[in-house]
């Protein structure tokens, strides 16, 4: 990226400006157009579609929604200070960032990938589980704990001594670990698009997901909405290992899951039946 912005690799207030500029763009385009389109559909035009898939039924307040806009913005512009740091870091040779595929492989670009996810989601549980110790709690990670039940925009909705921690596992895996920016771009879109559909308040997947064999190991939106409403439970990202591994689960993590997604079943089975009843009434006739 230095070297398509700026001259000679040089990283001085011009070449930062242009960086910060791109990269706040870029995070801006793919963060509030994805939010907003999830939060239109799911929360506006087909609220009584999905009201049964509802994790907790009811909808905050208006305010709540332009409160975690706005600190969602602040939390962009902390990861791209964070992105030029690691840029700057780059230039003085403090890096990992490789940007000729050929030097690691094609191979090595799906197990760098891999390798980013498992140690965000390690990164992530830890952090998160520090900044919930009641020293910390209310000048940290209050801000996001404001929204008990999110909205899509919630995603970022952070303090920025926050934003800095969530955008810390990133910054210290590009300087010790080699990684090409095609990897980055992925692996942060890849959690961007999780953590605003665990922020949206839905729930899609099917009975049985969270004790299932292999899927109970992954995370719902579920496990997260009820991380907002219950708030001392539930500290995982993407997996549900470390919650797991820890016993930090809530107990009714299961029973909670399968209440609403047996909601969601019940709802269609009745619609069903009035179809099935309308078709037999109009087959009877009058
Ligand atoms: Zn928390
Ligand atoms: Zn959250």
């Amino acid at each position: 990226m230095i070297q398509a912005i700026c001259t000679n690799s040089v990283f001085d207030l011009a070449c930062a400006s242009a960086v910060l500029q791109r990269m706040l763009l870029m995070n801006t385009l793919r963060y509030y157009p994805l939010a907003l389109l999830l939060l239109g559909v799911f929360w506006f035009w087909k609220r009584d579609s999905f009201q049964a898939r509802r994790i907790q039924p009811a909808f905050p307040k208006s305010r709540r929604l332009y409160y975690e806009f706005g600190w969602s913005f602040s939390t962009l512009l902390v990861f791209v200070l964070v992105g030029m740091l690691s840029m700057y870091l780059y230039t003085l040779g403090y890096s990992g960032l490789y940007f000729q595929i050929d030097a690691y492989g094609w191979w090595y670009l799906p197990v760098s990938f891999v390798l980013l996810v498992i140690w965000h989601e390690t990164w992530f549980y830890w952090m998160h589980r520090i900044v919930h110790h009641p020293r910390l709690f209310k000048w940290v990670h209050l801000t996001h704990h404001k929204s008990v039940n999110p909205s899509p925009l919630a995603a970022y909705s952070f303090h920025p001594l926050e934003a800095v921690l969530e955008a810390a596992y990133l910054l210290l895996f590009v300087i010790f670990v080699p990684v090409h920016p095609l990897v980055v771009l992925l692996q942060t879109l890849y959690a961007m698009i999780l953590n605003i559909w665990a922020h949206t308040g839905y729930e899609f997947f099917p009975a049985g997901w969270t004790s299932g064999r292999f899927t109970k190991w992954l995370n719902t939106a579920t496990h997260h909405n009820m991380h907002h409403s219950h708030v001392n439970c539930n500290y995982g990202l993407y997996f549900n290992f470390w919650d797991r591994v820890m016993g930090t689960n809530h107990s009714r993590y299961t029973e909670y899951f399968e209440m609403i997604v047996g909601r969601g079943q019940t709802t269609r089975t009745d619609a069903a039946k009035v179809k099935g009843t309308r078709k037999t009434e109009a087959l009877v006739g009058p």
